[in-house]
Order: C-alpha cells, then sequence, then structure tokens
C-alpha cells in the first residue's frame, strides 16, 4: 500500500516544477508591464515564449499524466490529495487535446490580430480588424472542438475560465437579470435627478493620491511584506503564483481622485485573495481560485460594495481633506458618495457605472455565443453591436472605437472570459449578504476604518480553501445558496433607489 508521502514524493517534484515555472513567467510579465525598458520588449517576448514551451513540454510529459493516474486510481487518497489531482488533471487535460500546431497558430495570429486591432482602432474601422478576428474564430473553434463539449461549443471555451459552468446555466441567470437592470437603468434616467460631481476638473497632487493608495491599502491588510504596489497603464494583479510575493498595480490620474484609489482597492481586492491561499499547498494547483468570476468577486466585492459604500467614504473623509485640504473645503462625504455612484448609461464598459456594466458585458455574451452558433458573420459584428446596445442601454456608437473595437479581449483570442466579470458581481453580492449576516455590524466596522473583519471572514470562507471546491460549491458552501441574481439585485435596489429617490 502507498502512503500518503510516497504519493507525494511521485508527483508533487512535477508540480513544483511547473507552478515554479509559471511563477517565474508571471513575474516577468509584471515587470514587462513595470518596469522593463522599451528596447527590451522582442527579447522578453522570446523569454516568454521558451519558458511557456517548457512548461506545456512538462505538463503535457507522459510521466505527469503516469502519476496522475495512479493518485486517480489510488483508494487510500485522502479528499485534499483528490482535490489537487482534479485541479491538475484541468489544466493537463486542456493542454493534452489541443494539437501543438494548433497552439501556435492561435498564438502567432493573436501576435497579428492585436497589431491589426490597433491599427483598426487608429482607423477607427472594423473592416481592418475583420479578417483577423475571422481566421482567430475559426481557429478558436477548432480549439473547441478539439477539448470536446456536450451541447454548446462555446462551453468548452467558458470551461478556461469558469470550469463547470455551462451556457445553459449562464444564459438563464443573465435572462433573470437583464429586464431588472433594464428596468433599474430606466427608472433612474426618469427620475430626472442629476447627482452632481463635486470633484470635476481639480487637480488632485499625484503623490498624495498613492500615499492614500498605500493607507487604504494597509487598512484592508494588504502585506507589504509579502507584496508591492507599483504603477502602469493598465492596472492588475500579478506575482509569483505564490502566497508570499503578490504585486498589484495602479494608475493615478491627476484629474481624478476615485480613479486611482478605486483600481488600488480593486486589484487589493484579488492581492488579499492570493496571499490568503492555503500556505500549504502553495506551488500546487490547490492555491489557485476555482474560477475567474471567484476571484472577481473579491475584488468587485472590495471595490463597489465597500470602496463606494458611505461609511468608507465617511471614515477616510478627515484623510482627505488632510491631504487634500484645498480642493475638498466644501464638499461633504454625501457628495462624495453621489460623486462615485453616478449611474449613466455609457457607452465604454470600462467606465462603466455598477448597475450598467453587466449590460454592457451580456451584449459582448450574446454576439460571442451568435458568432460560436454560426448565427451571426463578423462582417455583421458592428451593426449587432449598435443593435443590443440601442435595446439594453438605450446608447448607440456613432463610431466603431466606441463600439466593437473597445476591447482587447477578442484580438487576445480571449473568447467566453466576459460572463465571468457579470458572475463576479452576482457572487460578491451574494457574499455581502451572507457577511451581513454573521458581521451585523459591518458597515459601523467600515465607518471606522476597521477592515480586518471583512478580510477574515473571507479568508475563512473563501480564500483558505484554493481550489478545493469548484465555483458553486464554494459559493454555496460560503452563502448557504446557491448562485442567483436575486441578492444583486436586492443590493441595486438598496443602493439606488434612495440615491435617486425613486
Ligand atoms: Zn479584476
Amino acid at each position: 500500500m502507498m502512503t500518503t508521502n510516497d504519493r507525494a514524493a511521485r508527483i508533487l517534484p512535477l508540480v513544483h516544477e511547473l507552478k515554479d515555472i509559471a511563477g517565474v513567467m508571471n513575474i516577468l510579465s509584471w515587470d514587462q508591464e513595470t518596469y522593463m525598458p522599451a528596447k527590451a520588449a522582442s527579447v522578453r517576448a522570446q523569454q516568454l515564449a521558451t519558458l511557456q514551451g517548457i512548461y506545456h513540454e512538462r505538463l503535457t510529459a507522459p510521466p505527469l499524466g503516469e502519476a496522475i493516474a495512479t493518485l486517480e486510481a489510488d483508494p487510500d487518497a485522502t479528499e485534499t490529495e483528490r482535490a489537487m489531482v482534479r485541479s491538475l488533471r484541468l489544466e493537463r487535460d486542456r493542454a493534452v487535446k489541443v494539437p501543438a500546431r494548433l497552439v501556435r497558430a492561435i498564438a502567432e495570429t493573436q501576435v497579428i490580430a492585436l497589431e491589426a486591432w490597433r491599427e483598426a482602432r487608429r482607423m477607427r474601422d472594423f473592416v481592418v480588424f475583420r479578417p483577423h478576428l475571422e481566421k482567430l474564430l475559426s481557429l478558436k473553434r477548432e480549439q473547441a472542438d478539439a477539448i470536446g463539449y456536450e451541447g454548446e461549443r462555446y462551453n468548452a471555451l467558458l470551461e478556461a475560465y469558469e470550469p463547470g459552468l455551462r451556457v445553459a446555466c449562464l444564459g438563464e441567470l443573465f435572462a433573470a437579470l437583464r429586464p431588472r437592470l433594464v428596468s433599474l437603468v430606466q427608472a433612474i434616467g426618469g427620475s430626472g435627478r442629476q447627482l452632481r460631481n463635486p470633484l470635476a476638473n481639480r487637480r488632485f497632487d499625484p503623490d498624495k493620491q498613492w500615499e492614500l493608495t498605500l493607507r487604504v491599502l494597509a487598512d484592508m491588510g494588504f502585506d507589504f511584506g509579502a507584496g508591492r504596489q507599483d504603477r502602469s497603464t493598465h492596472p492588475f494583479t500579478g506575482g509569483a503564483n505564490h502566497p508570499h510575493d503578490v504585486r498589484i498595480t495602479t494608475r493615478i490620474d491627476p484629474g481624478s481622485l476615485v480613479s486611482g484609489l478605486m483600481s488600488s482597492v480593486h486589484e487589493a481586492g484579488h492581492a488579499l485573495y492570493e496571499q490568503g491561499l492555503p500556505l500549504a499547498h502553495a506551488r500546487t494547483y490547490l492555491a489557485q481560485a476555482p474560477s475567474c468570476s471567484v476571484h472577481e468577486s473579491q475584488s468587485r466585492f472590495w471595490e463597489n460594495m465597500i470602496g463606494r459604500s458611505l461609511p468608507f467614504w465617511s471614515h477616510y473623509l478627515p484623510e482627505l481633506r488632510r491631504l487634500f485640504g484645498a480642493e475638498l473645503q466644501s464638499v461633504s462625504v454625501e457628495d462624495l458618495y453621489a460623486a462615485v455612484n453616478t449611474v449613466r448609461p455609457s457607452l465604454i464598459r470600462v467606465e462603466a457605472d455598477e448597475v450598467t456594466y453587466n449590460l454592457h458585458v451580456m451584449v459582448r455574451f450574446e454576439l460571442e455565443l451568435a458568432l460560436l452558433r454560426d448565427d451571426l458573420r463578423p462582417a455583421d459584428l458592428p451593426d449587432s453591436w449598435r443593435k443590443l446596445m440601442d435595446e439594453y442601454l438605450g446608447v448607440v456608437p456613432t463610431s466603431d472605437l466606441d463600439g466593437v473595437l473597445q476591447d482587447i479581449h477578442w484580438a487576445c483570442g480571449d473568447i467566453g472570459y466576459f460572463p465571468s466579470y457579470t458572475l463576479g458581481n452576482i457572487i460578491s453580492a451574494m457574499l455581502l449578504e451572507k457577511m451581513l449576516g454573521d458581521i451585523p455590524a459591518l458597515w459601523e466596522l467600515v465607518g471606522r476604518g476597521e477592515l480586518r473583519p471583512i478580510v477574515e471572514w473571507q479568508r475563512a470562507n473563501i480564500h483558505v480553501h484554493g481550489f478545493r471546491y469548484r465555483a458553486e460549491e464554494l459559493v454555496e458552501r460560503a452563502t448557504g445558496r446557491r448562485i442567483c441574481e436575486s441578492p444583486f439585485i436586492d443590493y441595486l435596489d438598496k443602493k439606488y433607489r434612495p440615491l435617486y429617490g425613486i
């Protein structure tokens, strides 16, 4: 009989090696976005491609496959070992099933498509990007067919971001959510109330803004001994795929007090998750989130539910006055609260408020689905985009730049990713509802700047489990209910109806 030690000795060295390579790649990517000198761009791309090749080779090598099969067949394997091997198999199966020729073709096409997308944006013309999107789509179809799926082809692509989730379930969730969002947006529009933005047209010293983000990160419990914050054009969370090396970036805009702070708080939500993953299982596939939506639920929770709450701003107002006295003299906490929660249908997803945001996501989901079902030709995308934007949000872009060309995702081959954003919002509201039951004084604590009890709750209910459970099971264990849209709707109603007097 094999003991736990025997089993570990057989598979863990292989797993650790893989995760070390992945961690190093992640650090190189972080460096690429922060400190790397411009001339290093092409050598860095080569280095990453080399490491990617080694990673793929090790992941698909027969010894690992044998070690996985042995462990799966072992009746004495522990629950933890089973969970670890389950998450590893997910990663390996996708790599094994897709032929190397196709992996290469997709990687090469993405590089060219990304360049074409940038050119198309300069020309404000989708036609420049269209042939590249067509090619990418046909390769992604091939990839989905190689991976295999039940029902919808889209399921195979969704699996990369949301293991276990199916289009049918997602479609149902979105179908229930959409009319409620549309009617809330219409009610807000019909209220005639325009929220004043007392922060507009002012300048907020970037160094002081930076100081503010560090103060808030420390209050949130971000461990600066196991992480750091730097600046980048597009904020993100990176690091070494290890709880002891988690790096976030933010972008400070001198014209906005809110955007830098909120992006710091958002990324810190991701970072607290990474720092809280089970240390005992670091360097394995167990020390990771079970899905992109669960990861996003943590960042959205911090950004929107805590960072855009009245108690949060009332706690930090004295600090804001100390840092930016002159600019904030006549600004009340209610003004600030209204300024960070203005709802207005707009064309650009990344600038959207938390009510309209999900309608942007649904537009993209519908279009991706139609493309993969062959119900929509890429040539008709801009038209369909405008039609759906009009239907869901009541606004129509006049140029492809503000329409179908705005997101980088499709040019990068990330088809099937958008739903994770909305799913993350839905899950974050479920977590808030449960947390309020467990910590009735939550808002008083936030009002006093005591944010640690929130982190402790997240640690115990989400972070510590890593990928022990699939996303839907993790959420059910944490909240006592299956994933559903109603807590999110309730949350929006409770917050925005009073704000807009409806
Ligand atoms: Zn995020």
